[in-house]
């Protein structure tokens, strides 16, 4: 998968080069690439901003430079990506538009800071390609950076070949199928006892069946815990008598 991010501070992205995504990158299962917006300013101070239009505080991102950077990153000939615009009025990123975002072959990214980037951007491209304008989640950041590396992560851990064992993604937390809008339960390693504290016995018992049923009882009991909205979610045809009870 091809990564375009465009930003101006392309610095902000050095975890990028550490841990399954470094890793990626170096195999070459990720193409990462960054761009300074600034390179497409005109100007003796490289001005990306200006006072927005109906007055208010704070400012906007000019599109002239976000225009040029845009055009610039998609003048490759290696087909038409899709553009993704984190801000808090987008729809929510969720671990299904992660693995949506997976099976796209290349991906742009473009960083807003202060109030955004105006608004005509978006609806230019909008015209070219597809667009995304995704939050996520209820708070709002000082730029888009740190959303794009949320994103990044998310999206580049389903490549295939990024993680050692494909089989901890179906696990997961809010995975499509078996954990669709349930949380994982409670983990434990060795030592079976730990400052007193005891691994649950069923874990130690080998019994696959039982283990997995203990696991998906779990799984309920967090999510009604912690995110009660998502248990409304759930598909009522997933759901087995032992389920109902917990
Ligand atoms: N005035 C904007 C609003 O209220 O919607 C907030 C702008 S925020 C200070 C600056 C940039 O941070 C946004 O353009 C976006 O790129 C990024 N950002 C902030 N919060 C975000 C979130 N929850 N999800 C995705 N991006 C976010």
């Amino acid at each position: 998968m091809r990564i375009d991010i465009v930003s101006i501070f392309p610095e902000y992205f050095a975890p990028l080069d550490v841990s399954l995504i470094g890793k990626a990158r170096e195999r070459g299962t990720l193409d990462v690439r960054l761009h300074q917006l600034r390179d497409w300013t005109h100007d003796i101070h490289r001005t990306v901003d200006d006072t927005p239009y109906g007055g208010g505080p704070g400012m906007v991102m000019k599109p002239d430079p976000w225009g040029e950077a845009l055009d610039s990153v998609l003048a490759s000939d290696e087909g038409t990506p899709r553009l993704i615009v984190p801000t808090p009025s987008g729809r929510p990123f969720t671990q299904e538009v992660a693995l949506r975002l997976s099976e796209e072959p290349w991906l742009v990214f473009a960083c807003g800071r202060y109030e955004g980037i105006d608004s005509r951007v978006m609806a230019e491209y909008g015209e070219r390609l597809p667009v995304d304008e995704v939050s996520i989640g209820d708070y709002v950041l000082a730029g888009g950076e740190v959303a794009v590396l949320v994103m990044v992560e998310a999206v580049g851990r389903l490549l295939p070949g990024v993680l050692g064992n494909v089989r901890s993604v179906a696990d997961d937390s809010f995975a499509p199928g078996a954990m669709a809008n349930l949380l994982e339960g409670p983990v434990y390693t060795k030592p079976p006892v730990w400052r007193g504290r005891e691994v649950p016995e069923i874990l130690l018992s080998g019994h696959h069946g039982r283990i997995a049923r203990w696991r998906r009882d779990e799984a309920l009991r967090r999510t009604s815990a912690n995110r009660p909205e998502l248990l409304a979610d759930l598909d009522p045809d997933t759901l087995d008598k032992r389920d109902r009870e917990v």
